[in-house]
């Protein structure tokens, strides 16, 4: 005779999905709508045009500027170098860039400013050309030269 087992209450789990809730947002690829999206999905459709969008994976930092061709508002992963614009095909430069460094000519000390990236800059006092070693070991670039 099949012995029963006891019967332990255990209530099933609620199943708690990892988003509490939150939420994040990612331009349509399709058109250009601003979609929001729950933190965790992998893609996103689109209930405009119904284009999927893949969500960038998480960690990935977004970065905005709006497209200088169209003027519209266009995301893209914090570190690239270049976003086209998918309405206008309008390339944008996206360099962390357009920011600039400071450093002191190494024959006068005049404080110089250069584009960031740069790897010497040239005194416009002195034409001393002073070699910019940002931290070379960290933001080193393989260069394909
Ligand atoms: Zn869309
Ligand atoms: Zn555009
Ligand atoms: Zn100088």
């Amino acid at each position: 005779m099949p012995v029963p087992l006891a019967p332990y209450p255990t209530p099933p789990a609620p199943y708690t999905p990892p988003t509490n809730g939150a939420q994040s947002q990612l331009v349509c690829s399709g058109c250009r709508n601003l979609l929001v999206y729950p933190v965790g999905a992998t893609s996103v459709c689109c209930a405009v045009c119904n284009a999927v969008t893949s969500v960038p994976p998480p960690g990935t930092e977004m970065a905005q500027l709006v497209c200088g061709g169209c003027h519209t508002l266009l995301m893209y992963i914090r570190g690239a170098t270049s976003v086209q614009c998918s309405c206008c095909h309008t390339v944008n430069l996206a360099l962390e860039a357009n920011q600039v460094a400071h450093v002191n000519c190494g024959n006068c000390r005049m404080l110089l400013m250069y584009q960031y990236g740069a790897r010497s800059v040239k005194c416009a006092v002195c034409n001393f050309v002073t070699s910019v070693g940002t931290s070379a070991s960290t933001t080193e670039q393989k260069f394909s030269t």
